[in-house]
């Protein structure tokens, strides 16, 4: 590489010295100075100073394309007029009530008409929490305790489904889980059928939980749809609930979430990101059947044959309002807004991919519809394994060049467009990841 990693890194803090001091300052009190791991990487992340469509700044003023957005909760971009309004109207008249309001209801109406399985909606407050509340759920309703989940795919950072999110597999994601958790999670490969019906054979199984298109783990390897028809058919003849994890997929596939997009509907679906218009949210939403087994109020119940779901700002009212505010938008677009980004990241795939094989590297960007990911490897990639290919360190490189020359898109695997892109954002990736590798050819 004729452009070494501390000549990228020098640039970057040349860049930013008020984020260094940020940084040093926050070290002090905060590990790794973040507050999400994921956050950190070399040499310390930027701090964000504000953020307006498709464009973040930080604070030395520097500003930069967002291919992050919010790690994909700003599908309309930063600071949406309609968002920014309705919130400012909500935060005047209250922030939290304890108590039920009436945008809780409003959005989960929304919800309702746009999500094929939603037939009844809890609201969370992060996705992880939404996907810990339907385990327990499907636990609940199948009286079973075990659950499948796929290699590579990341369902939040709840013990029982912080499994086998990145290589190696084999080893724990985190210290702390205890082992006796992880034996009632059954972590099968991505893609291949016969191994779920071998599990669900040997196994008594509660819920399979999928990612139809992969994000934080593999951000644009999806499942085909005879898979996901597949799962539908093995959840179905064995009394599994099929739960599909749409946090990163729930409007943005399609109105309707990945489950439109792919014509397959599960049991529960998960959501998240999108669904609070940038503020913190989570959601849990299904069958009815299996939802009421939530309800504490049903004739005869106790305590303890119901699924408990709560918390203190579960259905808070200036998320519903942000919520609201954005689904609205996706929803009265009919599907357009989805049919933008699906056409900017196809333009971004095919596009990078004619660059790759020009320079004569190997790498790929990948994706289905308004979904993207970018690997330096020329492997198929099907499902995470075929991840242990990938040059993590140009990855990470590519990722770095482009923040210095612009483009905000740290070394996650998750590459996200908006519908506030215009096509100059693009191109603007397109040629500046071109100079990346004209700089760094061999
Ligand atoms: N599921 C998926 C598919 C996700 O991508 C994420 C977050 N990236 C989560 C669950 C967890 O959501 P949260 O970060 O809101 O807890």
């Amino acid at each position: 590489m004729k452009m070494t990693m501390s000549e990228l890194e020098a640039e970057y803090i040349r860049r930013s010295p008020r984020s260094k001091q940020l940084f040093d300052l926050a070290c002090k009190l905060t590990p790794a100075g973040v507050h999400s791991n994921i956050r950190f990487f070399k040499p310390y992340p930027l701090f964000a100073a504000r953020g307006e469509g498709s464009k973040i700044s930080d604070v030395d003023g520097n500003e930069y394309i967002d291919y992050v957005l919010g790690q994909g909760a700003l599908f309309l971009g930063h600071a949406h007029p309609n968002v920014v309004k309705a919130v400012q109207e909500q935060a005047a008249k209250g922030s939290i009530y304890a108590t039920a309001n009436e945008l809780e209801v409003k959005l989960a109406h929304k919800v309702a008409k746009m999500i094929p399985c939603a037939e009844m909606v809890r609201f969370a407050n992060s996705g992880t929490e939404a996907l810990m509340h339907a385990v327990r759920v499907a636990r609940a309703y199948t009286k079973r305790d075990k659950i499948v989940k796929f290699e590579g795919a990341y369902h939040g950072f709840w013990d029982d489904l912080y499994v086998g999110v990145s290589l190696p597999f084999d080893k724990p994601m985190s210290s702390g889980i205890p082992s006796s958790v992880a034996g009632n999670t059954l972590l099968l490969e991505f893609n291949k059928l016969e191994v779920v019906e071998r599990a669900v054979r040997e196994n008594q199984v509660a819920a399979i939980v999928v990612e139809p298109v992969m994000g934080a783990g593999g951000s644009g390897i999806a499942a085909g749809v005879e898979y996901l028809k597949g799962l539908r058919e093995i959840s179905t003849d064995n009394g599994i609930a099929l739960i599909f994890d749409e946090v990163i997929t729930g409007f943005r596939m399609a109105p309707g979430g990945a489950q439109q997009y792919f014509g397959v509907v599960p049991d529960l679906t998960t959501l998240g990101k999108i669904l609070g218009g940038g503020y913190p949210v989570g959601a849990l939403a299904g069958k009815r059947e299996i939802m009421q087994t939530i309800d504490p109020t049903k004739e005869g119940v106790r305590r303890w044959e119901c699924a408990q779901h709560g918390g203190t700002f579960c259905g808070n009212p200036i998320t519903m309002a942000a919520g609201l505010a954005t689904l609205e938008e996706i929803d009265r677009a009919g599907g357009q807004l989805n049919n933008r980004v699906a056409r900017l990241c196809g333009k971004i795939r095919k596009d990078l991919n004619d660059l790759f094989l020009r320079y004569r590297v190997k790498a790929r960007a990948i994706g289905v519809g308004p979904s993207l990911g970018v690997f330096f490897t020329d492997g198929e990639l099907k499902d995470a394994r075929g991840l242990l290919s990938n040059d993590e360190e140009k990855r990470v490189a590519h990722c770095i060049w482009l923040i210095t020359k612009g483009i905000w898109h740290p070394p996650i695997k998750g590459w996200y467009v908006s519908t506030a892109h215009k096509d100059a954002d693009i191109q603007a990736l397109i040629d500046k990841t071109e100079d990346f590798l004209k700089t760094t050819r061999s």
